[in-house]
């Protein structure tokens, strides 16, 4: 980095000071897998370790909508931990869920809605059905840990796709999950973190709370809620 490049970044870290982070995550597994998918997959242990050591470091662990509003404070005495799991897997249930509520940790899960119940494959586990069945999906709900998010219907890239369909993922991702649970959804992640101009003013029209993109760091004053950055948490 070139001196004033480094000035400019400690300068603009002074203004903006920082106020925590969103995890990303996806499948927690006992064996993790050997391909490609390995880097999406971390073990029970690593996942209770990471907790402890962010509590013994001072952070706190928040849900999507206290990192919301300690966003719009722009404050906080301690910097936040959100942890984020996106598509929808049932290990989230069956394997995360219960480390999560014995630590109290809230987490929110940002579903893509075709995976509930493997009504259509996820592309990248062409051979398992992997997909979060409805009542473990309603169980989390109920539990004020948990938030849920939506993460599309198919799980496109949306810059990919033509305006009328970009809506139509979102927007119907939003309603399935909405009339399904039978509450308003104020959360949304996209999908590879890819979007476009058209995705955002679709985004706009809607009631998010907050959305967020699958890369980009740490969250610090002034972050734009429709816009947070994230950082995956990779196991080595
Ligand atoms: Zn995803």
């Amino acid at each position: 980095m070139g001196s004033l490049q480094y000035i400019r970044r400690k300068f603009h870290n002074l203004t903006h000071p920082l106020l925590g982070r969103i995890l990303m995550l996806h499948r927690v597994v006992e064996q993790r897998s050997e391909g490609e998918n390995r880097e999406l997959e971390i073990t029970p242990e690593f996942l209770r370790r990471t907790i402890e050591t962010y509590r013994q470091q001072g952070h706190r662990f928040v849900s999507i909508d206290e990192a919301c509003d300690i966003i719009s404070k722009g404050r906080t005495n301690h910097p936040f931990v959100c942890l984020t799991f996106d598509d929808g897997y049932q290990d989230n249930y069956d394997i995360a869920y219960p480390i999560l509520k014995q630590m109290e940790v809230p987490f929110a899960i940002y579903v893509t809605t075709g995976f509930i119940d493997n009504r259509i494959p996820i592309r990248w586990y062409p051979n398992e059905k992997l997909g979060i069945n409805t009542e473990s999906l309603k169980t989390m709900d109920a539990d004020p840990l948990c938030t849920i998010g939506v993460h599309t219907v198919s799980h496109p890239k949306l810059d990919n796709l033509s305006p009328q369909e970009q809506q139509k993922e979102i927007e119907q991702s939003l309603q399935e999950l909405e009339s399904f649970l039978g509450h308003p959804i104020h959360h949304f992640s996209y999908p590879h973190g890819t979007y476009n101009a058209e995705t955002l003013s679709i985004i706009n029209k809607q009631t998010f709370r907050s959305t967020l993109l699958a890369w980009g760091g740490n969250i610090r004053r002034g972050a734009n809620p429709l816009m947070l950055p994230r950082i995956e948490l990779r196991q080595p």
